[in-house]
C-alpha cells in the first residue's frame, strides 16, 4: 500500500548532514566525521523504505536523526511538514516509534513484560490502569506472543521472542510510522523470517509505515517498496524495490547485490573488481566516494562528485548516468543529496 505520489510525505530529509567530531589520541588532532551527507529523502504514507548500505554508511545516524534522537548539523528532518525539533520528543515518538537491532539491550532485563510493554502507555497517559492492562493483552495477541509470557523477564525469552515484545512496545501508542533499525540482523535465520512476516501482517493491518534499514538487500527485498542505497554518509540510488533488485543502476548497488549472492553476507563485499576495502570514514576520497572501489571507473571520477539526478526510475548519483563527469543532468530537487 504505496502512497499516492501526490501526498505530501509523512516524513522528510532536506539537505540534511550530521557531522561528528572524533579524537585521534590524546595527542592527535580532532578530525570531522560526516557520518550523513546532505541527504534528501522522503518516505511517503503506508510505504516501506528500505535503507541499505554497508556498517559505516551513515544509515543508522539517519535513521536516529528521523527518530529526533539526534538534531542535524545542516538540513532539516520534517514529519509532516513540520521539522522534528520543533515538534518535540514526546509528540514525535507518539507518531514515530524505533525497533532496534538488538532486543536483548533495548529491553529493561529487571521489568516484566507487561510493564515493558504497558511502559509507553504510561509515559503518555494513555487509559486507566484497566484499560492499560487490555491493551497489554492485545498487543501481545497482535504480535504473536502467548498470553502465559505476561510476567516473565527479557532473559526468559528467545530472541525471536524479545524481539515481538520490542515490537508491542512500539505499537502500543498506536504510531503512524516505525523506524526498524536492523530489526532482524540478530536472529537466527528461520527467525529472521518470522519476523519479517510478522512486520507485513501488522504493516497490511494497520496501515504503518516503516523505514527499514538493514546491510543485507536479502533481508529487504520481500518487504521494500523503494530501496535507497547508501555509501559513505551520501544517497547514491533510490527507486522501486523491484527496478533496484532486477536493474540496479550504481555500481555500488550492483556490487552489494553480488554480495548478497555469496555464502555469507556478512563477509562484507565481494573482492573481485572491486580494488580497495571499504575507505576511511574520516578520510574520504576526493570526486566520487566510491571510486576506488568501482570497477566502471571513468576518469573524471576522482576529482569530480557526482550530482544526484531524478529521471523515472528514481535517483541516481554517478557519472555513468550525469554525462560522465563534465556534463550535468537536472539535478534531483526532491530526492538524493546535492553534490
Ligand atoms: Fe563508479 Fe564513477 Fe559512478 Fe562513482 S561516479 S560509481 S566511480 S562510475
Amino acid at each position: 500500500m504505496t502512497g499516492a505520489a501526490a501526498d505530501p510525505p509523512l516524513l522528510e530529509c532536506r539537505g540534511v548532514a550530521r557531522r561528528f567530531r572524533i579524537g585521534a589520541g590524546w595527542l592527535g588532532r580532532k578530525k570531522t566525521l560526516d557520518a550523513v551527507d546532505r541527504v534528501n529523502l522522503e518516505v511517503r504514507r503506508g510505504e516501506v523504505l528500505a535503507i541499505v548500505g554497508e556498517s559505516g554508511c551513515g544509515k543508522t545516524t539517519l535513521a536516529r536523526l528521523l527518530l529526533g534522537l539526534l538534531a542535524p548539523s545542516a538540513g532539516q528532518v520534517l514529519l509532516d511538514g513540520a521539522p522534528v525539533g520543533a515538534i518535540g520528543r514526546r509528540a514525535l515518538a507518539r507518531r514515530v516509534q524505533p525497533v532496534f537491532q538488538d532486543p536483548y539491550s533495548s529491553l529493561n532485563p529487571r521489568k516484566t513484560l507487561a510493564r515493558i510493554i504497558s511502559l509507553p502507555l504510561d509515559v503518555h497517559r494513555i487509559g486507566n490502569p484497566a484499560q492499560r492492562r487490555r491493551r497489554v493483552d492485545e498487543l501481545m495477541t497482535l504480535v504473536g506472543l502467548p498470553r502465559r509470557l505476561l510476567h516473565a523477564y527479557p532473559s526468559q525469552l528467545s530472541g525471536g521472542q524479545r524481539q515481538r515484545v520490542a515490537i508491542a512496545r512500539a505499537l502500543a501508542i498506536e504510531p503512524e510510522a516505525m523506524i526498524c533499525d536492523e530489526p532482524t540482523s540478530a536472529l537466527d535465520v528461520s527467525v529472521q523470517a518470522q519476523i519479517l512476516n510478522l512486520l507485513r501482517e501488522l504493516r497490511a493491518r494497520l496501515g504503518l509505515t516503516y523505514v527499514f534499514i538493514s546491510h543485507d538487500l536479502a533481508v529487504v527485498e520481500h518487504i521494500a517498496d523503494r530501496v535507497a542505497v547508501m555509501y559513505l554518509g551520501r544517497l547514491v540510488e533510490l527507486g522501486p524495490a523491484a527496478s533496484v533488485f532486477d536493474r540496479p543502476r550504481h555500481p555500488y548497488t550492483r556490487a552489494l547485490l553480488e554480495s548478497a549472492l555469496t555464502p555469507d553476507p556478512r563477509l562484507g563485499l565481494p573482492a573481485p573488481g572491486l580494488g580497495a576495502g571499504f575507505p576511511d570514514p574520516l578520510d574520504p576520497p576526493p570526486g566520487c566516494r566510491f571510486h576506488p572501489r568501482c570497477p566502471a571507473a571513468l576518469a573524471d571520477c576522482a576529482v569530480a562528485e557526482p550530482v544526484a539526478i531524478r529521471d523515472q526510475t528514481g535517483i541516481i548519483a554517478c557519472h555513468l548516468f550525469d554525462g560522465g563527469g563534465s556534463g550535468r543532468a537536472q539535478a534531483a530537487d526532491g530526492e538524493g543529496h546535492d553534490g
